[in-house]
């Protein structure tokens, strides 16, 4: 087993990561920026290291910092948790260069996920289904391309191969504005990921976001452990989460999740992952893989009573997974919402003291956050400062379970989106289960 994991994040994963560490008796080291000094998991970690000021680009993202910091208190692996570095192929090739172990897949692995288009291209060949589409980077031949969309169908999307966050897409209408929205996203493309390359596919108009999540191991042993319905967003970020999918059957379960499960054995996958696809008229279509822990990892462990990041951390010791296909159980529903530090109607960020928090409990709630009375939330990173996810014997008594959960939490001193999740948690589309990813924004006049 690993001795020792250098943590390279913030907030909540830090401290998920850090618990998962303790339970296996590892020693886990905090790197933190200036900011961060009164982090519960820097309090809590064997040892820490400040590796730059607040801003991230001066410490998380700081790839010489994180090295040396491993080297100075001889860590054996490095876990990236989500975000910042998690899915940097460079940084995952400099960590085992410099004789780490990276908890998560192989450099290479990450590249090829990264390029959308290689991604792609990799599970079509794996039997993963994915959005109808060019096949490939769209060419200067503009005769052809024209053709291709004509026989994809309006409307189309052109994304940029490189492209992340929700950004380098655009939608076209009518084969009028087709060539221009190219070149445009080409354009766009090239100032912000360095890479002109775009493709075209289906545009999709009322999907659902349905993800999976897997666990592959370095001895050639792959699960599922089914999956998420992440539909309610605003602006591409999740709001709310559930597993399972509501409406989803066994037989779908099944089907794309040993789709997903095999693929990794034939891309050599290590760690844990996520297949996301968009849902629609009962159709799974493949959008991109996460090479990462995912911020809704929660609920799949509420369900399936896997501990994803234990599972992370024993891979990369080079363990077998703990699990086969067949133990993986599926019980009853969980719910996640985020729990932000914002104001509810206008999204602006809400940094600061908090004054008084009490948090909810009882049975089937879990709280995943870092915050404590007195916290000052900094106001130089993402808004999240914690996950409230409730589970019980169906989808109904988890909703319930949290709206009483929210009802009880008091964060004082700074906003929150607690009064949005209660709202939620009320609708009748939400409760209903299987709305598509332009419901919230919807609903919020957006
Ligand atoms: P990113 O890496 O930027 O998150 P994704 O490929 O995951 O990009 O797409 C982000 C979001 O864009 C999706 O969740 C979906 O809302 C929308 N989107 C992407 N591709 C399509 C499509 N073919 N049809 C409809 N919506 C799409």
């Amino acid at each position: 087993m690993i001795e020792k994991v250098l943590i390279a994040n913030r907030g909540e994963i830090a401290l998920r990561i850090q618990r998962a560490c303790r339970e296996l008796g590892i020693k886990t080291v905090a790197v933190h920026s200036e900011a961060d000094r009164d982090l519960k998991h820097v309090r809590l970690a064997d040892e820490s290291v400040c590796i730059g000021p607040a801003s991230s680009t001066d410490s998380y993202l700081q790839i010489p910092n994180i090295i040396s910091a491993a080297e100075v208190t001889d860590a054996v692996a490095i876990h990236p948790g989500y975000g910042f570095l998690s899915e940097n192929a460079d940084f995952a090739e400099r960590v085992e260069d410099s004789g780490f172990v990276f908890i998560g897949p192989k450099s290479d692995t990450i590249r090829m996920m990264g390029d959308k288009i290689t991604a792609i291209e990799a599970m079509k060949e794996a039997g993963v289904p994915c959005v109808p589409g060019s096949d490939g980077p769209l060419t200067k031949d503009d005769e052809r391309t024209i053709k291709m969309a004509r026989e994809i169908g309006y409307p189309v999307i052109i994304k940029a191969a490189g492209g992340g966050g929700g950004r380098g897409m655009r939608v076209v209408h009518s084969e009028g504005s087709l060539l221009n929205s190219i070149s445009l996203t080409k354009t766009e493309a090239h100032t912000a990921f360095g890479n002109d390359t775009v493709y075209m596919e289906k545009f999709l108009e009322n999907p659902r976001h349905v993800e999976f999540q897997v666990l592959s191991d370095t001895h050639g042993n792959a699960i599922h452990l089914g999956e998420r319905d992440c539909s309610m967003q605003r602006r591409h970020q999740k709001v709310v989460e559930e597993a399972p999918a509501p409406g989803i059957t066994d037989k779908q379960r099944k089907e794309i999740g040993e789709r997903c499960a095999e693929a990794c054995q034939t891309i050599g996958y290590r760690g844990a992952g996520t297949f996301e696809f968009l849902f629609e008229n009962d159709e799974f279509y493949f959008i991109e893989m996460n090479t990462r822990v995912q911020v809704e990892h929660p609920v799949t462990e509420m369900v399936t009573g896997v501990d994803i990041v234990k599972e992370q951390l024993l891979i990369a010791s080079g363990e077998k997974l703990s699990y086969k296909q067949k133990q993986i159980k599926m019980r009853g529903h969980a719910v996640e919402c985020r729990i932000n530090a914002e104001d509810a109607k206008t999204f602006m960020p809400s940094p600061g003291t908090i004054t008084q928090l009490h948090v909810p409990g009882g049975p089937g709630v879990r709280v995943d956050t870092h915050i404590y009375n007195g916290y000052k939330v900094p106001p130089y990173y993402d808004s999240m400062i914690g996950k409230l996810i409730t589970h019980g014997e169906d989808r109904q008594s988890a909703i319930a379970r949290m709206h009483t959960a929210l009802a009880e939490m008091v964060i004082d001193g700074i906003k929150t989106n607690i009064p949005l999740q209660r709202d939620i948690m009320r609708d009748s589309a939400f409760k209903e289960g299987g709305a598509n990813i332009h419901y919230l924004e919807k609903k919020l006049g957006l």
